[in-house]
């Protein structure tokens, strides 16, 4: 059989990657571009998600017809069974259905889900949560995304909605979150959390290398990297603050869920090696039942950018052997129900075959009964006869 390549892409508020894996899961061949110019529509968005799949072929040599399937993760609420992006913050998307345009195009399966949910997937079959059943994943990044896999499989909830352990409040007189609420963890914990302390030191009148990068929105990572490198007070308090919290909220979930493993990534946690999952391992023991504590690993991610290519990847295997499992799920309700069908037309035979025997004996019961009523008759017929 000829080689069959999996395309999986990235799709980001700024830049869509891509990536082709060969049937030995080896990326092949790399591709990214810009994905929003300022006032770009969805079809604008689709436009570039195609060309990056057209680049990745004319770049590899590889032909439509050995493409396996095509799969993605994008920020947001996304309908993964249905393929519509249900609702996404940095890009046009609206209830759009971007699965029927792709398939049409490529004449392949086209897969897609929230980056961070595939992301934690990537790490649970590639990455750092590898061999593990239960898994809870943070990613910091601007915001904080979280992701979470059940005895195996990800659990995305309702609607696809599950995992938000940006939005777990932690103080409900905390700062403002962007999602309208006070004290989330990603008001805390997240580029945007730590940009905005580090602002409000700066106002006060504190100096700090970072002062500049924070000024509009939230820092490029390799900034804080030079920044810690350098010990800035100020942007040490921002980050000791960070961990302090997702400390707090990764305690909240160990309680809840007892999970194998904790996995940190994101571009914050990228930039930084292991000094999140330190800092959060340092404090963690006083969030958490000491039982449950003491299942439970805390790990950086292993994937790093790539986490969310590998997780689209891993997403096309699953969606492969759940149509497996179906299709043999459907092979054995077949049998089963065959064998049922035999066991009902002998239960059917069965049932007539007695049918018959009590026929018989109903009979056979009334021509008895005949009798004694003849019997009776006579008798009476007799007594009749007697008294007169
Ligand atoms: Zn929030």
């Amino acid at each position: 059989m000829a080689e069959k390549y999996n395309i999986c892409l990235d799709i980001g508020g700024t830049k869509v990657l891509g990536a082709i894996f060969d049937s030995n899961d080896t990326i092949v061949c790399r591709y990214k571009k810009k994905s929003t110019e300022s006032g770009s529509s969805s079809q604008n968005v689709q436009e570039v998600i195609v060309s990056v799949v057209e680049e990745l072929l004319a770049s590899s040599g590889i032909k439509k017809n050995q493409i396996n399937a095509i799969s993605a993760g994008a920020p947001g609420i996304i309908d993964q069974a249905n393929g519509i992006i249900v609702f996404t913050p940095n890009l046009p998307f609206r209830n759009y259905d971007i699965r029927t345009p792709l398939e049409e195009k490529f004449g392949v399966p086209f897969y897609i889900g929230n980056d961070v949910n595939v992301g934690v997937l990537g790490e649970y079959h590639y990455g750092a949560a590898k061999g593990y059943q239960n898994v809870v994943g943070f990613f910091v990044g601007t915001g904080m995304g979280g992701g979470l896999i059940l005895n195996g499989s990800l659990f995305t909830g309702t609607g696809f909605k599950a995992a938000e352990y940006g939005h777990l409040i932690l103080d409900p007189e905390g700062p403002l979150c962007g999602c309208g609420q006070r004290g989330c963890l990603e008001a805390f914990s997240s580029k945007q959390g730590i940009s905005s302390y580090i602002r409000q030191q700066v106002s006060r009148g504190r100096e700090s290398m970072m002062a500049e990068h924070v000024k509009e929105g939230v820092f490029r990572s390799k900034y804080l990297k030079k920044a810690l490198a350098n010990h800035d007070t100020v942007t040490e308090e921002a980050v000791d603050r960070a961990c302090h919290y997702l400390a707090i909220g990764a305690g909240n979930l160990i309680n809840t869920i007892s999970p194998d493993v904790v996995i940190f990534g994101g571009g914050v946690v990228e930039a930084t090696g292991n000094l999140i999952r330190d800092k959060v391992l340092a404090e963690i023991d006083r969030y958490c039942m000491p039982s449950i504590r003491s299942t439970v690993e805390l790990k950086t991610a292993a994937l790093g950018d790539d986490s969310n290519i590998y997780g689209s990847l891993a997403m096309i295997k699953d969606a492969e052997a759940s149509a497996k499992k179906t299709s043999a799920g459907k092979a054995a309700a077949k049998k089963t129900a065959a064998k049922a069908a035999v066991k009902k037309t002998a239960e059917k035979a069965a049932a007539k075959k007695d049918a018959a025997k009590a026929a018989v004996k109903k009979n056979a019961g009334k021509t008895a009964a005949k009798k004694d009523a003849g019997k009776t008759t006579a008798k009476k017929a007799s007594a009749k006869s007697t008294a007169k």
